[in-house]
């Protein structure tokens, strides 16, 4: 014969009982632990940083405002893979491609970022064959309408060139971690 038990009828789990607790409870042990905790703190040197005339230093994998990237003879790097399109999780990013009628190569003809989408995850630049879509140190932007945080390749291409320095300097000081 088999027998129900119901789980109102289970025992009851009762906490050990210990001396120790009793008596922090009871000299309000843990109390005056906080307090001596924010008494060291009161009197130190504050770290408060005055953004924006401080600034905290950033990584160099710091992920900010997207740029393109050309090499040094000018040259567009983007090869209109469209990894970065295929990778990303937002869905942000649209290109268009076709061969340039100069030399036939494939190129870009259109590459917007809609960074009202991005999540900057990262996922674009990681997945870049040569290192054309990157995310800069720069964080102080913004919009004032939606269509200001729509990114073209003109836009993109204009923020790599007057960051080119930087985000090269980034790209070599986390080059041995990749
Ligand atoms: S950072 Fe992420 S979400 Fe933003 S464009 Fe790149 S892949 Fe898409
Ligand atoms: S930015 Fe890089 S990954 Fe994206 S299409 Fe151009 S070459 Fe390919």
């Amino acid at each position: 014969m088999s027998t129900t038990v119901s789980p109102s009828a289970s025992p009851s789990v009762v906490a050990p009982f210990s001396i120790g607790d009793f008596f922090k409870s009871f000299l309000l042990v843990e109390l005056v632990k906080g307090l001596a905790l924010t008494g060291r703190y009161a009197f130190r040197r504050k770290v408060t940083v005055q953004f924006p005339e401080e600034k905290t230093p950033l990584s160099p994998r710091f992920r900010g405002l997207h740029a393109q990237r050309r090499y040094e003879n000018g040259e567009e790097r983007c090869i209109a893979c469209k990894l970065c399109e295929a990778v990303c999780p937002a869905l942000a990013i649209t290109i268009e491609a076709g061969e340039r009628a100069s030399d036939g190569t494939r190129r870009t003809t259109r590459y917007d970022i809609d960074l009202t989408k991005c999540i900057f995850c990262g996922f674009c630049e990681e997945a870049c064959p040569v290192d054309a879509i990157v995310e800069t140190h720069i964080l102080e932007y913004h919009g004032e309408k939606r269509g200001d945080l729509y990114f073209t390749k003109d836009m993109l291409l204009a923020v790599g060139d007057r960051y080119e320095p930087e985000i090269a300097a980034a790209k070599a000081a986390d080059a041995k971690y990749r």
